[in-house]
């Protein structure tokens, strides 16, 4: 069996080569072919020695994931399944803006956190998805776009951890993938333009500030606990003043100035007055011990399994003006690919458990249901 060089960062890489019997700058050119040129095929690495790039060809490969859709909307947010073998799909969705284009990559195939406001959490656990899986999402997607949209530079400037899954429970693959996106051999995205977002695993939001202190974005979704237990369930194990000490804690090695939380608005349930207020408390609590933060409202994707529904505008808009009156930045996020049911996990849900057809043929009409374009591939196809 040959070893798939997407599952290294560059440090794997180097140990690899020198299992080859290979000198370390070795590694970094095989690592600046996949990564910067996306190469795919030894062949196309003419600056190394045909004998080299032979022993590669037996010993190793470079597989990236498996398309099963595409789906792009009017908007421009692109989003594909990828097929991971055995009926799991994973999606990562692509958001084109001005200034930035943001790649919402997933690091598990389903997730068992279980969030009651999220379709992959509906879904339950499938498993980890390895490091060539987690990086491959990038790699596909920026050389994919690069064609796509006829670009000779970077097209993905931002990654954010927020597609199927909880990263921080799948620590162990998810770190080599964002040393990858930061490596200046791989993708050279610096620490504020990937950002790890959790549902709140306390310990490894420790680890990860001594390991990888990227962007953090915490799900916040309630201001006291048994509302939060019972929106995210994870809360039982690490309560929010916990999870708040946590991420003063990263504070001082995090690479922006304050911790972004998101807050999902769900009518009636989590966005009147009041949860605002006790929001606002909650905060000015953790500010006196050096907790500095943002805040994202998030409308709600609504799926009939949930029994939630999305809160109105003018809900949403009176929430943030008690957070902004109070002295907190906060952003309504912008709804993107609502036509191709960009939110996560939606997509994967209506096509998981069924074949690779099946899969295409419900990608499909689900695009033709929608009135979008979805365009389907064949198992290997770009
Ligand atoms: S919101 Fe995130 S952590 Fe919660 S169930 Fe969904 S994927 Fe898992």
């Amino acid at each position: 069996m040959t070893v798939n060089l997407l599952d290294f960062d560059l440090e794997g890489m180097a140990a690899f080569c020198e299992q080859l019997g290979q000198k370390r700058f070795r590694a970094t050119q095989l690592f600046r072919w996949i990564h910067q040129k996306g190469a795919s095929d030894f062949e196309q690495m003419t600056d190394l020695a045909k004998a080299l790039r032979d022993k590669l060809a037996v010993s190793a490969n470079i597989t990236g994931p498996k398309v099963v859709s595409r789906h792009e909307s009017t908007d421009g947010t692109i989003k594909w399944l990828f097929d991971v073998g055995a009926g799991d799909v994973i999606e990562t969705v692509f958001i084109p803006e001005a200034d930035r284009g943001t790649l919402c990559i997933s690091s598990q195939a389903g997730c068992a956190v279980g969030c009651r406001f999220c379709s992959t959490g509906h879904q339950g656990f499938s498993r980890n998805l390895t490091t060539g899986e987690i990086i491959s999402q990038l790699w596909f997607a920026e050389h994919f776009l690069r064609k796509h949209l006829s670009k000779d530079e970077r097209v993905i400037s931002n990654v954010v951890m927020m597609g199927m899954g909880e990263p921080l429970q799948n620590y162990s693959q998810l770190l080599p993938a964002l040393k990858t996106m930061l490596d200046d051999h791989g993708y050279g995205l610096s620490r504020r333009r990937v950002t790890v977002s959790t549902s709140g695993v306390v310990p490894m939001i420790d680890r990860l500030a001594r390991d990888c202190p990227v962007a953090l974005a915490v799900s916040l979704h309630a201001p006291y606990d048994a509302l939060r237990s019972d929106l995210v369930p994870l809360n039982k194990k690490y309560p929010i003043a916990e999870l708040l000490e946590a991420c003063t804690r990263y504070q001082s090695a995090a690479p922006r100035d304050f911790i972004t939380f998101e807050y999902c608005m769900l009518d009636g349930v989590n966005d009147q007055p009041e949860h605002a207020r006790q929001l606002v408390a909650l905060m000015k609590t953790h500010a006196a011990n050096g907790l500095s933060c943002k805040f994202n409202l998030i409308p709600f994707n609504p799926f009939p399994a949930s029994g939630l529904v999305r809160s109105q505008m003018p809900q949403v808009l009176a929430f943030a003006r008690i957070l902004i009156d109070a002295g907190i930045v906060t952003t309504v996020r912008k709804t993107r690919g609502d036509d191709i049911d960009a939110a996560c996990g939606q997509l994967a849900g209506d096509v998981q458990d069924r074949t690779g057809v099946e899969q295409r043929m419900a990608a499909q009409r689900l695009g033709r249901l929608a009135g979008i374009k979805v365009v389907v591939m064949n198992k290997d196809a770009a």
